[in-house]
């Protein structure tokens, strides 16, 4: 067949929306994407994933092949549905899975504006007003986390990680003025904690400072920093005349919610450039990309408690706030608004508490003769990044404009106060033991033992006693099995979708801890999914005596 390739290009034109007014193509768009909507939904059943879970053949997939042909919109829109078969619903009440966000319809909204016109926030000349609302999401951000708006700045970046790197970038800028012209020829340490993301190593690695040089500190029993480890590791580097490029304080761990006292951090950061006369502040970067949700509480009554939490939910919720209230201290911090902010992938914003600090990244305009001669509004100037995708702010936005504080509150209270209800309910049965009960996240980690365990006491003796080790194991091996029960078991559509940890600390004689953990962040987890869980555990129990 021959065709001349005008009438292809005609084909081609109807599937881009169109560029003038045509209200009849406009509802064919929306027909479309409704169309990709129900096939969506066609795959919906009890289960918690869309539809069963399929393995992909990665063997395969390198056999794909660029089509000869021409295709249409509804051909790609149903082949592309098939992608998402068998994937998690995250909103769903038996997914407890992980720290996976459900999207709000506001934030994916802003998804499709940010491509639909496909703003690039690199520069306002080519995004406009989208530029604004990045910085509108920075302003509501740094005043929510007590920055100063008009002291302080941000960018939208690449995810936590990147967040991360921002940070740590601009103190080894800090520490060795120049690094970005001459390289990093100092000997240069971070520091974190153990329960740190491992993001820290890649950074390290990645700009050269070298993960030989990341110091990682122990940590103590809520999975804090132990300050007295970090104060004599940090003076034995300074020491030895090395310098200290940022010190990351992790505010909310991804596995257990443990939070640092940046407090303490500070003030320790604050003697050492006395004590050694240092000609630079070491950088202090805050981790908080889970933890800066929870500054929506810094000024709740807790006294008056309006919204009505339960004694146990208010007590973590303030005392998440004890730490989380002194984030402002932090010379620049990590917000993944795509774990607990409800927005999808990417959202991840790098907060500076001193906007000047972002100069140290900028770079010769000469570098870049066919952008930024002209505008308002130029971060490209400084970010890592050349183009920028505007869905990040506007999901952002979307969400604070959507949720306000009192809609933040009552969705990051409900899902602590779930978390506080699954530990009462594990609790309440001799078989089983919380690890982190006294921990303010809303991620449970809890162990389970067969008949005849003295549990009350279990926990200090594994933890402690190296005569109990060929119990811990074994006990693990139990723990294991518990769990590959229950997933079936929910993979089936009975219970619920939890995880496990193959380490959740090590014990005092070094053997890892399996834990089962649930992770909560769907709004739509409610009282009965929380008892599902434990009657499953019960249940798997039962199975094995
Ligand atoms: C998830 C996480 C990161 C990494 O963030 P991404 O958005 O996945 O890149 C870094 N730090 C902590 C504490 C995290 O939980």
């Amino acid at each position: 067949m021959t065709s001349s390739y005008r009438d292809a290009l005609e084909h081609i034109r109807r599937a881009f929306p169109q560029p003038v007014s045509d209200p009849i193509h406009d509802s064919y768009f929306v027909h479309s994407i409704m169309r990709a909507l129900d096939q969506v939904d066609a795959l919906k059943m009890q289960l918690p994933t869309l539809g069963p879970v399929v393995s992909g053949d990665f063997a395969e997939a390198q056999n794909a092949e660029l089509p000869a042909e021409m295709s249409s919109v509804e051909a790609v829109t149903s082949d592309l549905v098939g992608y998402l078969r068998g994937i998690t619903i995250s909103s769903h009440p038996h997914t407890q899975q992980n720290v996976i966000a459900p999207p709000t319809i506001p934030s994916l909204i802003g998804v499709l504006l940010a491509s639909l016109h496909n703003p690039n926030i690199a520069w306002d000349e080519y995004s406009r007003l989208v530029a604004l609302a990045e910085v509108e999401s920075v302003a509501i951000t740094a005043r929510m986390v007590g920055y100063d708006p008009q002291q302080a700045s941000g960018t939208f970046t690449f995810g936590g990680t990147g967040t991360t790197l921002y940070g740590v970038k601009i103190g080894l800028e800090k520490a060795c003025p120049q690094a970005m012209q001459k390289g990093v020829s100092d000997d240069v340490v971070v520091l974190v904690s153990d329960a740190g993301h491992y993001c820290a190593h890649n950074i390290v690695g990645w700009l050269g400072i070298g993960t030989d040089q990341l110091i990682v500190i122990p940590t103590l029993a809520e999975n804090e920093i132990d300050l007295a480890q970090l104060a004599d590791a940090a003076r034995a580097a300074l020491g030895s005349g090395k310098k200290i490029a940022a010190i990351i304080a992790t505010m909310g761990t991804t596995d257990a919610f443990g939070l640092d006292d940046l407090q303490a951090i500070v003030a320790l950061r604050d003697s050492l450039v006395d004590e050694f006369q240092l000609s630079y502040r070491p950088h202090i970067h805050a981790d908080s990309v889970i933890g800066w949700a929870w500054s929506v509480f810094n000024d709740y009554d807790f006294q008056d408690n309006p919204l009505e939490f339960r004694p146990r939910t208010l007590r973590a919720l303030a005392g998440a706030c004890r730490r989380i209230r002194h984030l402002a201290l932090a010379d620049s911090m990590g917000i993944d608004f795509h774990k607990t902010g409800f927005a999808p992938y990417i959202s991840s914003l790098v907060l500076v508490k001193d906007r000047t600090n972002l100069q140290l990244l900028m770079r010769d305009p000469q570098q870049m003769p066919y952008l930024y001669h002209f505008g308002d509004h130029r971060p490209g100037m400084y970010t890592l990044e050349t183009s920028r995708a505007g869905s990040g702010p506007l999901t952002a936005l979307a969400n604070f404009r959507f949720f306000g504080e009192q809609g933040l509150r009552v969705a990051l209270g409900h899902i602590v106060e779930m978390t506080q209800l699954l530990r009462e309910h594990l609790e309440g049965h001799e078989a089983i033991t919380v690890l982190n009960r006294d921990n303010f996240g809303t991620v449970t980690l809890f162990r389970v033992y067969p008949p005849d365990v003295d549990t009350f006491a279990i926990k200090r003796q594994e933890f402690e006693d190296p005569a109990y080790r060929e119990t811990l194991l074994a006990h693990n091996d139990y723990n294991r099995k518990i769990f590959d029960y229950v997933h079936a078991e929910a993979m089936a559509g009975r219970g619920v979708v939890i995880s496990s940890t193959d380490c959740y600390r090590h014990t005092q004689y070094q053997e890892p801890i399996v834990a089962l953990k649930s992770f909560i962040v769907s709004p739509f987890v409610d009282e009965k999914d929380v008892e599902v869980v434990v009657a499953k555990v019960l249940e798997a129990r039962e199975k094995f005596v």
